[in-house]
């Protein structure tokens, strides 16, 4: 709980105006006792949760991208099968963002910046850093110190952040960067009070995370390795260190405690050898192949990384990663003849990797040969079941033409994805948009109002969901459905109103 509170402090800075940063102190908590009734239960946590990823969407730091997902997932829960409380709930996602910082909030929501990523030399040292914040969170760190923290105050917590969204998104592009700027400064002080986190909680969080690390067959040197490196670069750069040496301080001597236990924990737990990466014939799980994609992802749209990807190429000519950024590249730039020729190289080359085939479709998709990219995404998901990677450019194909049998696919393609309950607020989208086409208006409203909720538009899903509910053919369960998510949404929706006529700017 104490980061979403920390959150509240943050935001209250970031809107504050002048650039006051008050501290703690300065802001009223309200007082809602600490009976355990008024604690969220792990239920709720999870549903705040993914509000705030809501927020974050609509202000643009999240990729959403089903590939890069899919990877930290992987990366996250590979780690927590080997923490000491695997059953945790745990969602893993990246912040498009170049800070070197990463954040574990109540719940389990670990954010992992796209700067950090980048400046990662190994698997291993991203792990380090991920298998770290689990800790704070199965250790309960993120939570203690905060009992105050009620179900009350926090759906207002969620319609401050999207009040500040709002207000800074109303003027235009460039007021959607301030919003950014403001969201992340936010985090940055959430972050800095993280300091609050006694040295001793980042000592078990270090202990914790290099067991976690050595047990999932991760070198356990990382943790040493990565947060040396970044305080070295630091220095040697004269730049002011990363925001998470600031947030999780570290101090030489840590570091070579962290790398003793290391060397502890690999004598005595006999490392696990993880699967030969070269010895498998995908590449879809290297860290390679995540951080070349990201790389590009991250480029505004403006920048041109050609230069960099064929200098790359040219100096190791076999490395398939630097050539898949190339060809990712080309592709976005609409270079289609030299992007396919690369992608259908890639995939002569490594034909189980599903990075190149999904590449190899869309070119296909968005060159005129629809019939081909059809068959290539169909093909991918007999062998690759309800992957939303496949799924999600799948559907995107088949609802392009509105044709309604299509259209049908397409929602019975999808229905498992939502059906786990996702909070990937593009799945939803494609899901209206199915059974709009495929004439079911109310499964088709029901979709639209949860991607909008989970785009954090929390207002106009609420308009939604009360359109839902003045029609008389909803059967029983829509009923019941519709009415709780409208009473999920009042008191956030109420909270956005009341800081809107406030003005928050
Ligand atoms: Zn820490």
């Amino acid at each position: 709980m104490r980061i979403f509170i920390v959150l509240i402090v943050g935001l209250l800075a970031a809107g504050g105006g002048a650039g006051a940063v008050r501290g703690q102190g300065s802001v009223n908590l309200p007082d809602l006792g600490s009976s355990a009734e008024a604690i969220a239960s792990p239920q709720e946590m999870r549903r705040f949760g993914r509000q705030m990823l809501g927020s974050f969407r609509q202000a643009g730091l999240l990729f959403d991208d089903p590939l890069l997902d899919e990877y930290i997932e992987t990366l996250g829960f590979r780690l927590v099968a080997h923490a000491n409380r695997p059953d945790h709930h745990f969602r893993f996602f990246l912040i498009r963002d170049r800070n070197v910082n990463a954040f574990a909030a109540p719940g389990g929501y670990i954010g992992t910046y796209a700067g950090l990523v980048m400046m990662t030399e190994s698997e291993d040292e991203l792990a380090a850093v991920i298998a770290h914040e689990i800790a704070h969170i199965t250790q309960h760190h993120a939570l203690r110190g905060y009992e105050s923290a009620s179900k009350a105050s926090i759906p207002i917590m969620i319609g401050m952040l999207a009040a500040l969204v709002a207000a800074s998104q109303a003027g235009g592009a460039q007021a959607g960067e301030a919003a950014q700027a403001a969201i992340v400064s936010g985090m940055g002080l959430m972050q800095q009070l993280q300091i609050n986190y006694t040295r001793s909680n980042e000592y078990e969080a270090d202990r914790i995370g290099i067991q976690t690390l050595a047990q999932a067959g991760f070198d356990p040197l990382g943790m040493a390795d990565v947060f040396g490196r970044m305080g070295r670069q630091a220095r040697n750069y004269g730049l002011s260190p990363p925001e998470i040496l600031r947030t999780h301080p570290f101090e030489s001597t840590r570091i070579a405690e962290a790398k003793a236990r290391a060397e502890e924990a690999a004598r005595r737990s006999e490392r696990i050898t993880p699967p030969d990466p070269a010895g498998q014939r995908s590449l879809d799980n290297r860290f390679e192949l995540f951080r070349e994609r990201m790389r590009v992802l991250l480029a505004p749209a403006g920048e041109n990384q050609l230069a960099r990807y064929r200098e790359q190429v040219a100096r190791a000519p076999d490395d398939p990663f630097q050539r898949y950024g190339l060809a990712l590249v080309l592709a976005r730039q609409e270079a289609w003849r030299e992007a396919e020729e690369l992608a259908q190289a890639l995939l002569q080359a490594h034909p189980d990797t599903l990075a190149f085939s999904l590449l190899l479709a869309d070119i296909e998709g968005r060159t005129g040969r629809e019939a081909e990219a059809l068959a290539r995404y169909q093909a991918l998901d007999g062998r690759h079941p309800d992957r939303a990677a496949v799924l999600a450019p799948y559907a995107e194909l088949l609802l392009r033409k509105g044709d309604a049998g299509q259209a049908r696919i397409a929602a019975r393609l999808l229905r498992p994805l939502i059906d786990r309950d996702t909070d990937h607020a593009q799945l939803y989208a494609l899901v209206g948009r199915a059974y709009e086409l495929a004439g079911e208006p109310i499964r088709a409203a029901e979709a639209h109002a949860l991607s909008a909720a989970y785009n954090g538009r929390f207002e106009d899903s609420m308009v939604q969901f009360e359109r839902l509910q003045r029609r008389d053919d909803l059967d029983y369960y829509q009923r019941a459905r519709v009415e709780a998510r409208i009473t999920e949404l009042t008191p956030i929706v109420l909270e956005v109103r009341r800081r809107g006529d406030r003005g928050t700017g």
